[in-house]
């Protein structure tokens, strides 16, 4: 009864509008069942703005890549929640690997910002996801508690919030996890909402594959009963991105 729900994150891509806008041109010729399928895209903050309108026209939503930890003031660089939501835009990714890993994005600062998009209103898709070495170690399931662990107590509203399961070796990498391993790790991401929150949030939570998804390899992903969509990186910034939503959808 979990609508499946499909990101693109378009990343630090693509180098001008005029190729997002042709991306989103070519989208337009594949038209997709909104009933069946939620599809949330999110563009360099600069394109936000101009695409939204296409995306919305598409039936998409937009979404920011990131969102500031801080209130409205001195913060150069920064944008916040609030903005966000005025902005129309009902979205933002927080936590992906990449600001963690690359603008050391911890823990406790995921915590702030999803508590700072808890009182705008704004939906998040939170991502979490063990590394090659953690994984190699034993310790996936442990990661991905620790970072789910840190933002729990800030969630009040849980249809603000979408998880997004991405595996940080599989990022960017060609290697997807297999649907056994990703069922595996969400099922298990699943059962410790049930045990940390409640078995109705646990049921209703919608937990997002990501990681080298294609429109080659998203159906057999898509069979697994705790994989609720994907949150898609290069594959989004092409023309056959609309394969994988009608593959889920
Ligand atoms: P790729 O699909 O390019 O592996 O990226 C996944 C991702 O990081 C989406 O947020």
């Amino acid at each position: 009864s979990r609508i499946p729900i499909v990101g693109g994150n378009w990343k630090c891509n693509p180098a001008k509008l005029a190729e997002a806008n042709a991306l989103l041109e070519a989208w337009k010729a594949k038209p997709f069942d909104k009933e069946k399928v939620e599809v949330v895209i999110a563009p360099t903050a600069l394109h936000l703005g101009s695409v939204k309108k296409t995306l919305e026209g598409l039936g998409m939503q937009a979404a920011a890549q990131n969102v500031g930890k801080n209130d409205m003031g001195a913060f150069t660089g920064e944008w916040t929640a609030t903005h966000l939501t005025d902005m129309e835009v009902a979205w933002t990714l927080i936590g992906h690997s990449e600001r963690r890993s690359k603008y050391g994005e911890t823990d406790d600062e995921t915590a702030v910002k999803v508590e700072k998009c808890q009182a705008a209103g704004l939906k998040v898709i939170f991502c979490i996801g063990e590394q090659l070495e953690e994984r190699e170690a034993g310790k996936t399931d442990e990661v991905n508690k620790r970072q789910l662990a840190a933002v729990l107590a800030k969630i009040t509203n849980w249809d603000l919030i979408v998880l997004a399961y991405e595996p940080v070796w599989a990022i960017g990498t060609g290697k997807v996890a297999t649907p056994d391993q990703a069922e595996e790790t969400q099922a298990a991401i699943r059962a410790y909402i049930k045990e940390a929150v409640s078995e109705e949030v646990a049921n209703k939570v919608r937990i997002q594959y990501g990681g080298s998804v294609t429109p080659e390899n998203c159906a057999e992903l898509i069979g697994k009963p705790n994989i609720d969509g994907f949150l898609v990186g290069g594959a989004s910034l092409k023309p056959s991105f609309m394969d994988i939503v009608t593959t889920v959808g």
